[in-house]
């Protein structure tokens, strides 16, 4: 999978990219980053890529020529004098990139040109998920005000919020989903199943399965596995840390004991935090009842 970040500060990438789970993906060649500088794309001496916004108002807004170049030059081949490849696999060379299509004939179910935007649609994990099914991604970051209209219009397949506030730059939020993104692709985490049983994770839980919502060995699924809700709490040793002890459960090998004990710790957090999640999350009858049952406690 590949990335191409379009921005004004292409430094602003080294900190995020060179650390844990994403610069191992770099160097084992699971994923290519590469950055673009907008100010290469301007033709003036100051290098301009702002101007003011029509219609008077504060602050300037992002001009689409720039912008509008650097994804022309990703509609053509590769070429490596073009772009800042900093978080490249060493010595390893793009020449097998495929280009990025005009928006009008982008095949959108290998590529996607995002503009980072707080007046776009919410980031979550079922996006990752999708993004991750993808062979190239253009991620767009705005700054200032924000970013030419006709930017989203012409050139962008969609966009992009990380959460309700407002950033200064869209670097962050770029970062942001590359992360979120790139852990899910396949041999990322060492574990296959890390990203299924925590926050926001695949469904567990079918309140409809023929089989009863039990696995195999008879313990009901619901115990385990997030199924779309906040992921448990954990808790590592010692078990008694300055008078604070674990719960018990956790040490007295029940496995059945332990699944069901996560299940309603995760959907006592979510109650707590992210009551929205509950809506729509597949639950049990042994959920509803847990979770009526904790209503009718509080205050
Ligand atoms: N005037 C804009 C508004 O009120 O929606 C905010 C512009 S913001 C200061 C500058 C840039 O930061 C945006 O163009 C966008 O790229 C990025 N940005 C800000 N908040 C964001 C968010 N929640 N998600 C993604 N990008 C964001």
């Amino acid at each position: 999978m590949r990335f191409d970040i379009l921005t004004l500060f292409p430094d602003f990438f080294s900190g995020p990219l060179n650390y844990g789970i994403l610069s191992r993906a770099i160097a084992t060649g699971t994923v290519q980053i590469a950055t673009h500088d907008l100010r290469a794309f301007t033709h003036d001496r100051h290098r301009t890529v702002d101007d003011r916004p029509f219609g008077g108002g504060e602050g300037m807004v992002l001009k689409p020529q720039p912008i509008f170049e650097c994804i022309e030059s990703l509609e053509q081949k590769y070429k490596e004098n073009n772009i800042n490849q900093l978080h490249t696999r060493k010595n390893e060379c793009n020449k097998s990139i495929i280009e990025i299509a005009p928006k009008s004939t982008r095949d959108t179910s290998r590529h996607s040109v995002i503009l980072l935007s707080a007046q776009g649609k919410p980031f979550t994990q079922a996006t990752a998920h999708h993004l991750a099914t993808l062979d190239r991604v253009v991620l767009i970051c705005g700054r200032y005000e924000g970013v030419d209209e006709r930017v989203n219009d012409l050139l962008a397949d969609q966009e992009i919020s990380i959460g309700d506030y407002v950033l200064s730059g869209g670097e962050l939020a770029a970062a942001v989903v590359i992360d979120a993104t790139v852990r899910l692709l396949p041999g990322v985490l060492g574990h296959e199943d890390s990203n299924r049983f925590e926050s926001f994770g695949a469904a567990d839980v079918q309140p409809n399965d023929p089989a009863d919502g039990k696995t195999p060995d008879g313990v009901p699924r619901s115990t385990h596995g997030s199924g779309g809700i906040l992921d448990y709490p954990q808790y590592t040793r010692p078990a008694n840390f300055r008078g604070a002890v674990i719960p018990e459960i956790l040490t007295g090998g029940d496995h059945l004991a332990i699944r069901r004990w996560r299940r309603q710790a995760a959907l006592e957090k979510t109650l707590r935090n992210r009551p929205d999640l509950l809506a729509r999350a597949p639950l049990t009858e042994e959920d509803r009842s847990y979770l009526a049952t904790l209503q009718a406690s509080l205050p």
